[in-house]
């Protein structure tokens, strides 16, 4: 029997952005128990091994163990990082269906082990996982998140924060819609400290220039790519941002975090996850905010939606 008091995370897939996760979470200490789970027996089990060895340095005591999908039943948030790569000559949509053929293989056996609590999905195309797994585990959607475009948001941040010569932290813009190639920045939205982006730019005296933002747009939805093309994958940023994610439910932070949530109506929009500004506590989603959109913005963000659902709609259910 599970004390009540003990936070515990099962992590399915131990890849790169799996270990990243567990390594961040490891350091922060987020939690008691952390479960790794993999195909790959043998690689969960020498992670586990390995962060073992690191318990020593944290900052706190963890039972870290490779384990089996009923270690589930007790878990309070289930990380998905389990995956397959896109085969060459592969198209979108068949490795989307091969990954929902592995989702399948996940899915069930988490609820059979009687897991009652919250998923939490990295997996890409992360939006359309994250709506795979609503509809396999038939959880309430406020129990099914999915990391969204929180890593997005951290990039334009990042950018921002750089740009401005401000910490990030005091950066208040974010990257919504599809966690890909379709998602938008809603500009005039975005603040430094109180004072909106395109207030600074206009009183600055030629200090700051429209046309960069557009340049840091570019920089933002080309992150991705850059650095898989110099380094293959891209993990640590994701790892940090689910951390970030469970941080905000164990702690019941009310945080407002771009994850992809489920939409009900909000800017006409039903049935679909993408990214938006939602508050996210110890219940999972508790709202979605929805953001005053320019007509331009409000436009690009259903767009991004209904690329999201006819993607969604090819899947061979
Ligand atoms: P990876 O290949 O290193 O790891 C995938 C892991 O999944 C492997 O350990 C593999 O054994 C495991 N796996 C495969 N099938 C499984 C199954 N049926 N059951 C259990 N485990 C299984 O890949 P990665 O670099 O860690 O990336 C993982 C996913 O995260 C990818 O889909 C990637 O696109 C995505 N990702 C998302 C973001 C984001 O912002 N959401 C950012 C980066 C990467």
């Amino acid at each position: 029997m599970k004390n009540s008091d003990l936070k515990k995370v099962a992590l399915v897939g131990t890849g790169f952005v799996g270990m990243s996760f567990a390594y961040a979470l490891l350091n922060s200490g987020e939690c008691d128990q952390l479960v790794l789970i993999d195909i790959n027996k043998v690689k969960a089990h020498g992670e586990s091994m390995d962060l073992n060895h690191g318990l020593p340095f944290a900052k706190r005591n963890m039972l870290i163990f490779d384990g089996e999908f009923c270690d589930c039943c007790d878990a309070d948030i289930v990380v998905i990082c389990a995956g397959v790569n896109q085969k060459e000559g592969e198209s979108r949509i068949e490795l989307l269906n091969r990954n929902y053929e592995v989702f399948k293989s996940i899915i069930d056996p988490v609820i059979k082990s009687g897991f009652n609590g919250i998923f939490l999905v990295a997996t890409n195309p992360v939006d359309i996982m994250t709506k795979i797994t609503l509809e396999l585990s038939g959880f309430e959607s406020s129990k099914v998140i999915g990391s969204g475009t929180t890593l997005d948001t951290a990039r334009l941040r990042y950018l921002l924060g750089d740009y401005f010569k401000i910490d990030p932290r005091n950066i208040h813009a974010y990257v919504i819609g599809e966690h890909g190639d379709s998602e938008i920045i809603p500009w005039s939205q975005a603040y430094v400290t109180t004072k909106r982006i395109y207030d600074i730019i206009d009183s600055s005296n030629g200090k700051f220039k429209f046309e960069d933002l557009y340049n840091i747009s570019k920089n933002v939805t080309g992150a991705a790519q850059e650095i898989i093309s110099a380094k293959n994958a891209t993990y640590y940023g994701i790892g940090m941002a689910l951390v970030r994610i469970v941080r905000a439910i164990f702690g019941d932070e009310k945080s407002a975090l771009t994850v992809s949530v489920m939409l009900n109506g909000q800017y006409g929009v039903t049935d679909v996850y993408a990214g938006l500004p939602a508050i996210i506590g110890r219940n999972g989603v508790e709202d979605i905010i929805v953001l005053d959109l320019k007509e331009n913005e409000r436009t690009a963000f259903i767009n991004s939606c209904n690329f999201l659902k006819e993607t969604a709609e090819q899947i061979d259910f």
